[in-house]
Protein backbone atom coordinates (compact mmCIF):
# COMPACT_ATOMS: atom_id res chain seq x y z
CA UNK A 1 0.00 0.00 0.00
CA UNK A 2 1.21 3.65 -0.92
CA UNK A 3 2.22 5.33 2.11
CA UNK A 4 -0.02 8.33 2.68
CA UNK A 5 1.26 11.77 2.46
CA UNK A 6 0.85 14.77 4.54
CA UNK A 7 2.17 18.26 4.51
CA UNK A 8 1.81 22.01 6.28
CA UNK A 9 2.04 24.85 3.92
CA UNK A 10 3.03 28.29 5.02
CA UNK A 11 5.38 31.12 4.74
CA UNK A 12 8.03 30.82 6.06
CA UNK A 13 7.67 27.51 6.87
CA UNK A 14 10.95 26.46 8.06
CA UNK A 15 10.40 27.07 11.97
CA UNK A 16 7.65 24.00 11.71
CA UNK A 17 7.74 21.66 14.05
CA UNK A 18 4.33 20.29 12.50
CA UNK A 19 6.46 17.03 10.65
CA UNK A 20 8.17 16.23 13.69
CA UNK A 21 4.48 16.27 16.02
CA UNK A 22 2.89 14.12 13.28
CA UNK A 23 5.60 11.38 13.22
CA UNK A 24 5.65 11.05 16.57
CA UNK A 25 2.08 10.15 16.83
CA UNK A 26 2.12 7.70 13.83
CA UNK A 27 5.08 6.16 15.11
CA UNK A 28 2.33 4.93 18.41
CA UNK A 29 0.38 3.64 15.57
CA UNK A 30 3.63 1.93 14.09
CA UNK A 31 2.25 3.80 10.90
CA UNK A 32 4.81 5.21 7.97
CA UNK A 33 3.69 8.56 6.39
CA UNK A 34 5.22 11.17 4.98
CA UNK A 35 4.80 14.68 6.18
CA UNK A 36 6.67 17.35 4.91
CA UNK A 37 6.96 21.06 5.30
CA UNK A 38 5.82 22.77 2.16
CA UNK A 39 7.04 26.81 0.98
CA UNK A 40 4.01 28.47 -1.17
CA UNK A 41 5.22 31.52 -2.26
CA UNK A 42 3.04 34.30 -1.05
CA UNK A 43 1.38 34.36 -4.09
CA UNK A 44 0.51 31.15 -4.85
CA UNK A 45 -1.68 29.50 -1.83
CA UNK A 46 -4.26 27.90 -4.74
CA UNK A 47 -1.67 26.80 -7.35
CA UNK A 48 0.54 25.24 -4.18
CA UNK A 49 -3.15 23.19 -3.26
CA UNK A 50 -3.04 22.22 -7.05
CA UNK A 51 -0.04 20.46 -7.03
CA UNK A 52 -0.37 18.53 -3.51
CA UNK A 53 -3.51 17.56 -5.09
CA UNK A 54 -2.20 15.79 -8.64
CA UNK A 55 1.15 14.37 -6.29
CA UNK A 56 -1.66 12.81 -3.97
CA UNK A 57 -1.44 13.99 -0.83
CA UNK A 58 -4.16 12.83 1.49
CA UNK A 59 -4.19 16.08 3.18
CA UNK A 60 -2.24 19.74 5.14
CA UNK A 61 -2.04 21.64 7.72
CA UNK A 62 -1.94 25.39 7.28
CA UNK A 63 -0.14 28.30 8.82
CA UNK A 64 0.49 31.95 8.81
CA UNK A 65 -0.29 34.18 6.45
CA UNK A 66 -2.29 31.36 4.72
CA UNK A 67 -5.39 30.44 6.73
CA UNK A 68 -7.99 32.30 5.34
CA UNK A 69 -6.96 31.84 2.00
CA UNK A 70 -7.58 28.02 2.60
CA UNK A 71 -11.04 28.72 4.66
CA UNK A 72 -11.81 30.35 0.93
CA UNK A 73 -10.55 27.05 -0.88
CA UNK A 74 -12.65 24.77 0.77
CA UNK A 75 -15.72 22.82 -0.87
CA UNK A 76 -16.76 22.06 2.70
CA UNK A 77 -16.03 23.60 6.33
CA UNK A 78 -17.09 22.50 9.49
CA UNK A 79 -18.84 24.40 11.99
CA UNK A 80 -15.83 24.96 14.00
CA UNK A 81 -13.97 26.54 10.59
CA UNK A 82 -17.03 28.63 9.90
CA UNK A 83 -16.93 30.36 13.35
CA UNK A 84 -13.42 30.31 12.67
CA UNK A 85 -13.66 32.17 9.33
CA UNK A 86 -10.14 30.43 8.86
CA UNK A 87 -8.92 27.17 8.46
CA UNK A 88 -5.65 25.40 9.70
CA UNK A 89 -6.70 21.67 8.38
CA UNK A 90 -7.59 20.42 4.87
CA UNK A 91 -8.63 16.65 3.80
CA UNK A 92 -8.32 16.22 -0.39
CA UNK A 93 -11.36 14.20 -0.58
CA UNK A 94 -11.56 13.19 -4.30
CA UNK A 95 -11.97 16.51 -5.82
CA UNK A 96 -13.46 18.13 -2.91
CA UNK A 97 -11.65 20.18 0.07
CA UNK A 98 -12.96 19.23 3.04
CA UNK A 99 -11.71 22.34 5.69
CA UNK A 100 -11.36 22.58 9.68
CA UNK A 101 -10.07 24.48 12.29
CA UNK A 102 -8.52 22.60 15.39
CA UNK A 103 -6.85 25.28 16.81
CA UNK A 104 -9.47 26.62 19.34
CA UNK A 105 -10.69 22.42 20.01
CA UNK A 106 -6.12 22.37 20.97
CA UNK A 107 -6.42 25.40 22.96
CA UNK A 108 -9.19 24.16 25.24
CA UNK A 109 -7.88 20.43 25.31
CA UNK A 110 -4.25 22.08 26.66
CA UNK A 111 -6.07 24.31 29.03
CA UNK A 112 -8.45 21.07 30.81
CA UNK A 113 -5.84 18.28 29.96
CA UNK A 114 -2.41 19.37 30.84
CA UNK A 115 -2.99 23.03 32.77
CA UNK A 116 -5.41 20.78 34.98
CA UNK A 117 -7.91 24.14 34.66
CA UNK A 118 -11.66 24.03 34.51
CA UNK A 119 -13.31 26.74 31.74
CA UNK A 120 -16.94 25.44 33.39
CA UNK A 121 -18.28 28.29 35.92
CA UNK A 122 -14.95 30.58 35.18
CA UNK A 123 -14.51 33.91 34.25
CA UNK A 124 -12.24 33.99 31.32
CA UNK A 125 -10.30 36.72 29.67
CA UNK A 126 -9.49 36.43 25.85
CA UNK A 127 -6.76 39.13 24.79
CA UNK A 128 -6.59 39.67 20.59
CA UNK A 129 -9.21 39.76 17.44
CA UNK A 130 -7.40 38.09 15.31
CA UNK A 131 -7.20 34.92 13.45
CA UNK A 132 -6.32 32.89 16.74
CA UNK A 133 -8.61 34.46 19.02
CA UNK A 134 -11.83 34.13 16.51
CA UNK A 135 -10.84 30.70 16.22
CA UNK A 136 -10.99 29.99 20.02
CA UNK A 137 -14.29 31.84 21.05
CA UNK A 138 -16.91 28.82 19.86
CA UNK A 139 -14.59 26.32 21.85
CA UNK A 140 -14.19 28.46 24.76
CA UNK A 141 -17.90 29.08 24.81
CA UNK A 142 -18.64 25.24 24.65
CA UNK A 143 -16.75 24.94 27.58
CA UNK A 144 -19.76 27.36 29.66
CA UNK A 145 -17.71 29.51 31.37
CA UNK A 146 -19.77 32.29 33.50
CA UNK A 147 -18.23 34.70 32.17
CA UNK A 148 -16.05 35.45 28.79
CA UNK A 149 -14.50 38.81 28.50
CA UNK A 150 -12.87 39.83 24.74
CA UNK A 151 -10.20 42.43 24.75
CA UNK A 152 -7.82 44.36 22.33
CA UNK A 153 -5.69 47.49 21.96
CA UNK A 154 -9.07 48.89 20.48
CA UNK A 155 -12.56 48.23 21.34
CA UNK A 156 -14.04 47.71 17.29
CA UNK A 157 -12.84 44.26 16.52
CA UNK A 158 -13.95 42.66 19.28
CA UNK A 159 -17.40 44.00 19.52
CA UNK A 160 -17.77 42.85 15.93
CA UNK A 161 -16.45 39.26 17.28
CA UNK A 162 -18.77 39.88 20.64
CA UNK A 163 -21.81 40.02 18.32
CA UNK A 164 -21.15 37.74 15.95
CA UNK A 165 -20.74 34.98 19.03
CA UNK A 166 -23.86 36.21 21.10
CA UNK A 167 -26.16 33.47 19.53
CA UNK A 168 -23.60 31.16 20.97
CA UNK A 169 -22.81 32.96 24.73
CA UNK A 170 -25.92 30.67 26.22
CA UNK A 171 -25.27 31.06 29.91
CA UNK A 172 -21.95 32.80 29.61
CA UNK A 173 -22.00 36.45 29.75
CA UNK A 174 -20.26 38.11 26.89
CA UNK A 175 -17.90 41.66 27.47
CA UNK A 176 -15.49 43.28 25.65
CA UNK A 177 -13.05 45.85 27.14
CA UNK A 178 -9.78 47.57 25.91
CA UNK A 179 -7.01 46.42 27.56
CA UNK A 180 -6.45 49.07 29.92
CA UNK A 181 -10.00 48.83 30.59
CA UNK A 182 -10.07 45.18 31.56
CA UNK A 183 -10.42 45.74 35.40
CA UNK A 184 -11.56 42.53 37.37
CA UNK A 185 -9.54 39.17 38.27
CA UNK A 186 -9.94 36.32 36.65
CA UNK A 187 -9.60 32.57 36.56
CA UNK A 188 -8.16 32.26 32.88
CA UNK A 189 -6.12 34.67 30.62
CA UNK A 190 -5.68 33.34 26.99
CA UNK A 191 -2.88 35.78 25.43
CA UNK A 192 -4.15 35.61 21.44
CA UNK A 193 -2.37 38.27 20.52
CA UNK A 194 1.14 38.86 18.83
CA UNK A 195 2.37 40.62 21.00
CA UNK A 196 5.34 38.19 22.32
CA UNK A 197 6.64 38.63 18.68
CA UNK A 198 7.64 41.46 19.11
CA UNK A 199 8.84 41.48 23.21
CA UNK A 200 6.00 44.25 23.29
CA UNK A 201 4.06 44.53 26.38
CA UNK A 202 0.28 44.54 26.63
CA UNK A 203 -1.25 47.18 28.50
CA UNK A 204 -2.94 45.01 31.20
CA UNK A 205 -3.33 46.24 35.33
CA UNK A 206 -1.02 43.88 37.28
CA UNK A 207 -4.12 42.74 39.62
CA UNK A 208 -6.18 41.33 37.43
CA UNK A 209 -3.56 38.12 37.76
CA UNK A 210 -3.99 36.54 41.13
CA UNK A 211 -2.59 33.34 42.69
CA UNK A 212 -5.03 30.79 40.89
CA UNK A 213 -5.39 32.49 37.69
CA UNK A 214 -4.16 30.44 34.81
CA UNK A 215 -2.36 32.68 32.51
CA UNK A 216 -2.01 31.23 29.01
CA UNK A 217 0.35 32.51 26.14
CA UNK A 218 -0.47 31.03 22.96
CA UNK A 219 2.98 32.12 21.51
CA UNK A 220 5.88 28.96 22.71
CA UNK A 221 9.75 28.95 22.70
CA UNK A 222 10.18 32.36 24.93
CA UNK A 223 8.80 34.08 27.85
CA UNK A 224 7.03 36.77 26.67
CA UNK A 225 6.47 40.45 28.64
CA UNK A 226 2.99 38.60 29.19
CA UNK A 227 3.75 35.65 31.06
CA UNK A 228 6.86 37.80 32.70
CA UNK A 229 3.90 39.96 33.79
CA UNK A 230 1.82 37.06 35.15
CA UNK A 231 3.98 35.71 37.24
CA UNK A 232 5.45 38.63 38.97
CA UNK A 233 2.13 38.77 40.11
CA UNK A 234 1.85 35.56 41.60
CA UNK A 235 -0.26 33.76 38.33
CA UNK A 236 0.71 30.28 36.98
CA UNK A 237 1.56 30.58 33.63
CA UNK A 238 1.58 28.35 30.50
CA UNK A 239 2.98 28.87 26.59
CA UNK A 240 1.28 27.64 23.69
CA UNK A 241 3.20 24.03 23.38
CA UNK A 242 0.29 22.05 24.15
CA UNK A 243 -1.79 23.92 22.31
CA UNK A 244 0.57 23.41 19.37
CA UNK A 245 0.71 19.55 19.40
CA UNK A 246 -3.20 19.25 20.97
CA UNK A 247 -4.58 21.20 17.11
CA UNK A 248 -1.98 18.38 15.86
CA UNK A 249 -3.86 15.50 17.91
CA UNK A 250 -7.14 17.20 16.49
CA UNK A 251 -5.98 17.09 12.58
CA UNK A 252 -4.13 13.21 13.28
CA UNK A 253 -7.69 12.14 14.36
CA UNK A 254 -9.39 13.57 11.63
CA UNK A 255 -7.06 12.11 8.85
CA UNK A 256 -6.86 8.93 10.55
CA UNK A 257 -9.52 7.85 13.11
CA UNK A 258 -7.21 7.36 16.28
CA UNK A 259 -6.34 9.75 19.00
CA UNK A 260 -2.78 9.39 20.00
CA UNK A 261 -1.46 10.48 23.37
CA UNK A 262 -0.19 13.89 23.42
CA UNK A 263 1.47 14.06 27.36
CA UNK A 264 4.80 12.29 25.72
CA UNK A 265 4.82 14.65 22.72
CA UNK A 266 4.74 17.46 24.35
CA UNK A 267 7.25 16.38 26.95
CA UNK A 268 9.59 15.45 24.34
CA UNK A 269 9.37 18.28 22.22
CA UNK A 270 9.89 20.74 25.61
CA UNK A 271 12.88 18.29 26.02
CA UNK A 272 14.19 18.96 22.70
P1 LIG B 1 -3.10 37.83 13.91
O1 LIG B 1 -2.04 38.61 13.22
O2 LIG B 1 -4.30 37.36 13.15
O3 LIG B 1 -3.67 38.70 15.16
C1 LIG B 1 -2.80 39.37 16.01
C2 LIG B 1 -3.55 40.05 17.16
O4 LIG B 1 -2.55 40.54 18.06
C3 LIG B 1 -4.43 41.22 16.77
O5 LIG B 1 -5.59 41.23 17.59
C4 LIG B 1 -3.55 42.43 17.10
O6 LIG B 1 -4.24 43.58 17.51
C5 LIG B 1 -2.78 41.92 18.30
N1 LIG B 1 -1.49 42.59 18.46
C6 LIG B 1 -0.41 42.48 17.64
N2 LIG B 1 0.62 43.21 18.14
C7 LIG B 1 0.18 43.76 19.30
C8 LIG B 1 0.78 44.61 20.27
N3 LIG B 1 2.04 45.03 20.17
N4 LIG B 1 0.03 45.00 21.33
C9 LIG B 1 -1.25 44.56 21.46
N5 LIG B 1 -1.88 43.76 20.57
C10 LIG B 1 -1.16 43.37 19.50
O7 LIG B 1 -2.34 36.62 14.61
P2 LIG B 1 -2.96 35.19 15.00
O8 LIG B 1 -4.27 35.44 15.63
O9 LIG B 1 -2.86 34.26 13.86
O10 LIG B 1 -1.89 34.67 16.09
C11 LIG B 1 -1.81 35.26 17.38
C12 LIG B 1 -0.76 34.52 18.21
O11 LIG B 1 -1.19 33.19 18.46
C13 LIG B 1 0.61 34.41 17.53
O12 LIG B 1 1.61 34.66 18.51
C14 LIG B 1 0.65 32.98 17.06
O13 LIG B 1 1.99 32.48 17.03
C15 LIG B 1 -0.14 32.28 18.17
N6 LIG B 1 -0.74 31.01 17.72
C16 LIG B 1 -0.35 29.87 18.37
C17 LIG B 1 -0.88 28.65 18.02
C18 LIG B 1 -0.45 27.42 18.76
O14 LIG B 1 -0.75 26.32 18.30
N7 LIG B 1 0.22 27.55 19.89
C19 LIG B 1 -1.84 28.51 16.91
C20 LIG B 1 -2.21 29.79 16.31
C21 LIG B 1 -1.64 30.97 16.71
P3 LIG B 1 -5.01 44.58 16.50
O15 LIG B 1 -6.29 43.88 16.19
O16 LIG B 1 -5.17 45.79 17.33
O17 LIG B 1 -4.10 44.74 15.33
Amino acid sequence: MAIEKYAVIGHPIEHSKSPLIHQAFARQFNKAIVYEKVLSPLDGFDATLQRLRAEGYVGANVTVPFKFEAFNACDTLSARAQAAGAVNTLTFKGEAIVGDNTDGCGLVNDILTHQHTLLAGKKVLLLGAGGAAQGAVLPLLEQKPLQLTLANRSVDKVQIMADRFASAAHQTTLQVRTFADVSEAYDVIVNATSAGLSDSPLALPTDIFQAETLAYDMMYGRETPFMQQARGAGARVADGLGMLVEQAAEAFFLWHGVRPATAPVIQSMRQS
